[in-house]
């Protein structure tokens, strides 16, 4: 069996020991004769799977009490949906965008909300977070992407927002570090970054706003005190990606939880951040002061754009040859980027630079 380092932004990555697990109880989970992709999510068998994974949620997260964890189902597409319509009191949010998911979350709320965009750094490609220190008025709540995917930045210091709910989509750093849950009102991710495979979102939204006074055209589905109510079972949840994901909360559990994750992330990002910045030949595209741990678009230092791009295609194609996988950046920004989300190894990252001082190597120009 061969194995490749997989630099995928999402789906992504799974810890290698995770997968040997539920390969493992594919068949008969925990004696029960059956797998839990078999499994009635109200069987006495599945009751402790997603209980166990809320209470892995709670504890390496740090979730104060009066937070709700639910594991809904729509990614966090959804999300941008389901915020303004379970929020929406004023009629009125603000947004910072700082890319692709921030700028599809902004066209969703103002289906419901007036949108005021509040910050943004589309003027620089979307480099940098651009500067927010405070927030103040009429809003319902202020919306951030907290890491960038595309782009390959994350916010560091967060706005102070005062009264006004912080609402934040986490789907590609979820639990790569510490995370203060207590500044925001909302947290969301899609799990298929740093959690599990896809199918299941998970939501960490404060008691204070889940309501239960929302008109009454807003969709069952589509409103957190039904899921809230229900612990997560209102419908049948994707219960699969649940139990992987407590397989991974285990796994993160065992590695010392966020904070041993956030030491290795830096590690990893160091070493591919300190290559791109030291070399002649390649470039990170995020500025320094806003760059993710998780997600790293890089560029050659070539001027011409055609052969730019030609170098480009060559260099994911010979990378992919040699094991690293998915090195070629967002269709939308091209270039190349890599998404080192928490299962992937250091190895990984080390092979992927190595690789990199070959290829520049063979590609200098004379
Ligand atoms: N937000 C961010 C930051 C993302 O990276 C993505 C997916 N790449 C999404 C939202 C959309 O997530 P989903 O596919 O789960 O709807």
């Amino acid at each position: 069996m061969k194995r490749v380092y997989n630099f995928s932004a999402g789906p992504s990555v799974l810890p290698q020991t995770v997968l040997e697990k539920a390969a493992s109880e594919m068949l008969d989970y925990n004696g029960s004769g059956q797998s839990v992709m078999e499994m009635s999510h109200r069987s006495k068998a599945y009751k402790p799977i997603i209980e166990g994974t809320e209470a892995l949620v709670r504890e390496l997260l740090t979730v104060p009490a009066n937070y709700k964890v639910l594991f809904l189902q729509g990614g966090a597409s959804l999300q941008f949906a389901m915020v303004p319509l379970n929020l929406k009191k004023k009629g009125k949010a603000a947004f910072v965008d700082t890319g692709v998911w921030s700028d599809k979350a902004i066209k969703e709320a103002k289906k419901w909300l007036q949108v005021d965009v509040i910050a943004s750094s589309k003027a620089t490609q979307y480099d940098r977070i651009p500067e927010v220190a405070t927030v103040t008025g009429d809003y319902d709540y202020v919306h951030i992407t907290l890491n960038n995917t595309i782009v390959g930045t994350a916010w560091g210091a967060l706005p102070d927002t005062g009264d006004i709910p912080l609402v934040a989509d986490a789907s590609s750093n979820i639990l790569s570090e510490p995370l203060d849950i207590s500044k925001f009102g909302i947290i969301y991710a899609g799990a298929q970054k740093n959690l599990a495979p896809a199918g299941v979102t998970l939501v960490i939204v404060r008691e204070d706003l889940i309501r239960e006074d929302l008109p009454a055209d807003v969709p069952t589905m589509l409103r957190y005190d039904t899921h809230a109510k229900e612990g997560s079972m209102y419908n049948t949840p994707p219960c699969w990606s649940v139990y992987v994901m407590k397989l991974v909360l285990e796994w993160v559990k065992a590695l010392g939880g966020a904070e041993g994750m956030g030491k290795l992330n830096r590690e990893k990002a160091a070493i591919l951040y300190d290559y791109l910045d030291s070399g002649d030949f390649f470039r990170a595209t995020a500025q320094k002061g806003s760059r993710s741990l998780m997600n790293i678009p890089f560029l050659t230092k070539i001027g011409d754009p055609e052969k730019a791009e030609a170098i480009n295609k060559k260099f994911v194609a010979e990378a992919e040859a040699a094991g690293l996988v998915n090195l070629a950046g967002h269709r939308l920004v091209g270039g190349m980027r890599a998404s080192i989300y928490n299962a992937m190894p250091k190895e990984g990252v080390q092979a992927l630079v190595d690789f990199m001082k070959k290829f520049a190597a063979a590609n200098a120009e004379a």
